[in-house]
């Protein structure tokens, strides 16, 4: 960098809702370098901001160029692909570059605080003449007991060791620093592969995967995985990974936010001992940043982590694997709106390295990616084990009795199981006791005063408590309204499920596993233990059981309901559902035991409902493929959509009109079509009323170009705390 006295200028990202970047002078005897965070001035106050380029000159009037305020880092905290990697995201999303780049750093640094090592400090001796120990051990005792305790031990003392022998051993070891008779080290942890698990042997189909996708890793190309639920594809990410460490590269490993259980830390330990690290939303930031440093500096080979973590940092990146690519806990839904597995793909092409994605259920934009030829497709149909996934079975209960949502024939078949010693999952996305609550005499209904939704009865809690907000209020002793006191609740919840379950089936443990009931990654580890015993239980879940657990001793799963996605007013339900369908079943029969999969519907002449029986999910996959094509939905087509909320839904719509006009100068030239701005689906949420405004069409060239004309004039239209807007690049809902 050059040291002359000539001013230098800054571009600066700074987290703020703008879409801009922000110019400030530089010190000009100090080093500029991109990436580096610098403590800004401004408005009234101060903010972080990170360096994104200098020169010696601006385009702005240099009077009004503020100085920076002092520079917080040694080394950048973001290297120069993570800045492109920034840019491309805040590009292709319609992002505030600002905070797209902020999004890139572990949360701990999107404040001014300094960095700090992730790694342990450790004192070690140096070389010592006779007479300087002698006079150490003369005239200062605390710090001869310090120095012989440090030169004792052959690979150092650390913080703790030292706090050990003399609580108050910062003051001592500094003295014996300045003496120069210690010096510090910084420590990174051995690898230890003493007590490693080998490989299991692979069965002919892993070994065929494994060695297709080992010649394509070198450069970039994107590989899917779709394996059958229990056919072994940790294995194969394993066995890659491992490839990927031998040649001294990184791997970052996504799982969704649920997938992270300690059953699959724990083989991640037992095959790669102390080389990997662990990011979720449970840990603090500390322990977050800590983590990242510990990828960034090499001490550590594998992130694995939850979304985020996709922007780990890394010399040596070789390889990442997108697990449960279909889930869609990938797209980020509040802030910055990214989608995980898209951009990871993206950063793969950035660094020309493979691409891993994996699914028993992949969503419908990788099927027809592979079809297309831009992913290599790999299959896994077999599992291991001498049981193929079970084939689902419908259970009509049109005309039926049923007790607490189970008909009788699934209570049967619930003891058949119990009784051969099995164990039976129910999936009941819908926690709580019931769902609502009326009033028979005037029709009262429990509703959420923030929100367009009812309020769920809580029996456990004595509550009606609203899902969306967190809204609560006690059960209501008579109708609000009437004062009739016989309010009765209608549908069934998880809460009510175990309890009845609990009622039937007195000898049989009953594991409920919902947010109620497990609110950290622990909890859930905690609660599925129970099931690694293998003894009979019955297990009743919502959306948490859906994926990632593998328990040998389930024989039987049920999908209690799954008419409601039947008729949704989302184009994705379907889609949803099946992939549920045949996660939920797929966790049944993994062992020693053949299993059983069923359906309860009141809709069994539905059409999707009969392909179930009869089909895979790669045909049925298909067959909605080909609906979306002709109706012209994605991935047929990109969905640009704007949402508004504001504290009136008249608000909200007006500053969707305001962004509509803009959009239409360019739109009917481009024979592109605007659709809205309508009330989203639910409109009033959590106090705020919501609109939207879509932009649809399979020609993505012309939605850029009709963007690329319309951004600098819609990134003007303000967005404040009483009416706020955003940009959703490729929605997931309509
Ligand atoms: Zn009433
Ligand atoms: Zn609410």
């Amino acid at each position: 960098m050059s040291q002359n006295s000539s001013p230098c200028y800054g571009v600066f990202a700074i987290a703020i809702p703008l879409y801009s970047t922000f110019d400030y002078a530089l010190d000009a005897n100090s080093k500029s370098q991109p990436g580096v965070r610098y403590r800004l001035p401004f408005g009234k106050g101060q903010k972080p901001g990170v360096l994104i380029s200098s020169s010696e000159s601006t385009s702005l009037d240099p009077q009004k160029i503020k100085p920076v305020l002092e520079v917080l880092d040694q080394s950048p905290v973001l290297d120069a692909h993570m800045l492109e990697l920034s840019r491309w995201v805040a590009d292709y999303y319609l992002q505030p570059p600002g905070e797209v780049l902020f999004q890139c750093l572990p949360k701990y640094l999107r404040s001014q605080r300094q960095q700090k090592p992730a790694r342990v400090k450790r004192w070690l001796a140096n070389e010592l003449d006779a007479e300087s120990r002698e006079t150490i051990e003369r005239r200062s005792p605390r710090q001869h007991e310090l120095l012989s305790a440090i030169e004792y031990s052959t690979a150092g003392l650390d913080a703790a060791q030292l706090k050990a022998i003399n609580p108050n051993w910062h003051g001592v070891v500094l003295a014996l620093e300045s003496k120069q008779v210690i010096r510090s080290v910084w420590h990174k942890p051995d690898v230890d592969d003493q007590l490693l698990q080998p490989a299991p042997e692979l069965n002919e189909q892993q070994s065929r995967v494994v060695e297709e996708m080992s010649r394509q890793m070198t450069g970039f190309s994107v590989q899917l995985l779709d394996g059958v639920t229990g056919s072994g594809k940790t294995e194969v990410y394993f066995q890659l990974i491992q490839q990927q460490l031998d040649r001294q590269q990184q791997v970052i490993y996504l799982v969704p936010e649920i997938g992270l259980t300690s059953q699959l830390v724990e083989r991640v330990k037992a095959r790669f001992g102390n080389r990997f690290t662990i990011s979720h939303s449970g840990l603090t930031d500390l322990m977050r940043y800590q983590a990242w440093q510990q990828f960034r500096e090499g001490d550590v080979d594998i992130m694995l982590g939850t979304r985020s973590s996709l922007f780990s940092q890394s010399q040596r990146l070789g390889l990442i694997i997108i697990d449960e690519e279909h889930d869609s806990s990938y797209k980020q839904e509040d802030g910055i709106r990214y989608h995980a597995r898209d951009v990871a793909i993206k950063r793969a092409q950035m660094l020309d390295i493979p691409a891993l994605l994996g699914s028993a259920t992949p969503s419908l934009e990788s099927l027809n990616n592979s079809e297309r030829e831009h992913y290599r497709l790999h299959q896994l149909n077999q599992r291991p084990t001498a049981f193929p996934p079970p084939t689902v079975q419908l259970m009509d209960t049109r005309h039926l009795k049923l007790d607490t949502g189970c008909s009788p024939r699934l209570l049967q078949k619930i003891k058949q199981h119990l009784d051969a010693n099995g164990q039976v999952l129910l999936y009941l996305n819908r926690r709580g006791f019931a769902p609502m609550v009326m009033c028979h005499e005037c029709g009262w209904q429990s509703h959420c005063q923030h929100c367009d939704a009812r309020l769920t009865l809580h029996q456990t809690v004595q509550r009606l408590l609203c899902h969306h907000c967190g809204f609560a209020q006690p059960v209501p002793p008579a109708c609000p309204e009437c004062g009739h006191a016989g309010i009765k609740h209608y549908g069934i919840g998880t809460e009510q499920l175990e309890q009845r379950l609990q009622q039937l089936f007195t000898e049989t443990p009953v594991i409920r596993i919902d947010r109620d009931v497990v609110s950290g990654r622990h909890q859930l580890a905690t609660k599925l233990e129970a099931l690694n015993r293998g003894e009979p239980c019955l297990l009743i879940g919502t959306q948490m059981i859906a994926k990632g657990h593998d328990y040998p001793a389930i024989t039987m799963s049920v999908i209690l309901d799954a008419d409601q996605a039947l008729f949704s007013a989302s184009y994705r339900a379907s889609e949803g559902l099946v992939q549920t369908i045949f996660q939920v079943s797929g966790r049944s029969g993994r062992g020693q035991r053949a299993g059983e999969a069923y359906v309860q519907t009141r809709f069994p002449e539905h059409p999707l409902m009969k392909s179930l029986m009869q089909q895979s999910y790669r045909e049925i996959a298909a067959s909605i493929l080909s609906e979306r094509r002709l109706l012209g939905f994605p991935p047929y087509a990109r969905v640009i959509m704007f949402r508004a909320d504001a504290l009136s839904l008249q608000q909200a719509m007006n500053k969707l009109e305001e962004i509509r006009s803009i959009l239409d100068a360019r739109t009917s030239a481009y024979g592109l079509r605007c659709i809205g701005p309508i009330p989203a689906l639910m409109t009033r949420r959590i106090g705020r009323y919501r609109a939207q405004l879509c932009l649809m069409s399979a020609d993505l060239r012309k939605l850029r170009s009709v963007l690329r004309a319309s951004m600098p004039e819609i990134e003007n239209v303000t967005s404040t705390h009483s009416v706020k807007w955003m940009i959703d690049v490729d929605a997931l809902d309509l």
